[in-house]
This record gives structure tokens, C-alpha cells and sequence, in this order.
């Protein structure tokens, strides 16, 4: 496993105020919400707070380190901390299908939207599945519908 070498890129280029709405949709100020989570001074205490974070960390860019030490180590694989930090797609929203938790293990259902390079929106819609493990939850994997 390669070590995270890469350079952060610019983190919360997109949030220019702590008090900006939170990319998760939830309607709370990012400070409020996804904020703490990766900054790390708070820790999701459910999948789909862990969820929300996670795709906060993807719209946002500059969070590699927090998807990566989010992510199941035995499903992490080749995935890199420098190619996680940057915003690859201009993601625009999320909207939380289903979650259910038992236990350790949390499922989340979701609709995430992005803009191709035409500007044209379509929907990443993934079933996720998340394990808590000493006390920390984790990606687990997930399953992509058709949108
Ligand atoms: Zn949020």
C-alpha cells in the first residue's frame, strides 16, 4: 500500500463560509453538519452521518485523508489518498433514499447528482453498506443501480 505523498489540493475551496449551507442537502450550515466530521472533531455516530460526510468529502475535495480512513480496509484496495482529495466530478446534491442500521452494520441508499462535462445532471444511485468497528464506522462497499 502506497503512502498518502500526495500534496493536499486547496481544502473547502467550495465552502466560503463555515456557515455555508452543507453539500449533503441536509439544510444545516456545513459547520454544523459534515464540518466536524472532517475536520475530525466530532466522528459520525451513524452510517448515514458517515454517509452524508462521505459525500460532503467527494464534492468538496481536499479530504482524501478522511475517505480514505473511512474506508473498510479490507475493500480500500489500490484506492490512492491523492486521487480521493481531488473533485473529480462536480457533484450537486444528495438525497437519502433508505438507511437502516443494525447493530454494527448500517445500509444507506442514496441519489447522489453530478454534471457531465456538458453540464447535463445525472445521478450516481448506490447502495451502501457500512460496518462499525470499535466503535467507528466504515464503507463498507457499495452497489450502483441504474439511475
Ligand atoms: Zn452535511
Amino acid at each position: 500500500m502506497t503512502s498518502p505523498t500526495a500534496p493536499m489540493t486547496s481544502t473547502g475551496a467550495a465552502i466560503s463560509s463555515a456557515l455555508a449551507p452543507c453539500p449533503c442537502d441536509s439544510g444545516k450550515p456545513f459547520n454544523r453538519c459534515c464540518g466536524p466530521f472532517l475536520k475530525g472533531t466530532a466522528t459520525p455516530r451513524t452510517a448515514k452521518q458517515l454517509m452524508r460526510s462521505r459525500y460532503s468529502a467527494f464534492a468538496i475535495g481536499g479530504y482524501g485523508d478522511y475517505l480514505y480512513a473511512s474506508w473498510h480496509p479490507a475493500n480500500v484496495g489500490t484506492v490512492m489518498v491523492g486521487d480521493l482529495n481531488v473533485a473529480e466530478v462536480p457533484w450537486t446534491g444528495l438525497t437519502i433514499l433508505d438507511d437502516e442500521q443494525k447493530g454494527d452494520r448500517g445500509r444507506v441508499e442514496f441519489k447522489a447528482r453530478y454534471l457531465d462535462e456538458n453540464g447535463v445532471e445525472h445521478f450516481h444511485h448506490e447502495h451502501s453498506a457500512f460496518l462499525r468497528v470499535n466503535g467507528k464506522w466504515l464503507y463498507l462497499e457499495g452497489k450502483v443501480r441504474e439511475a
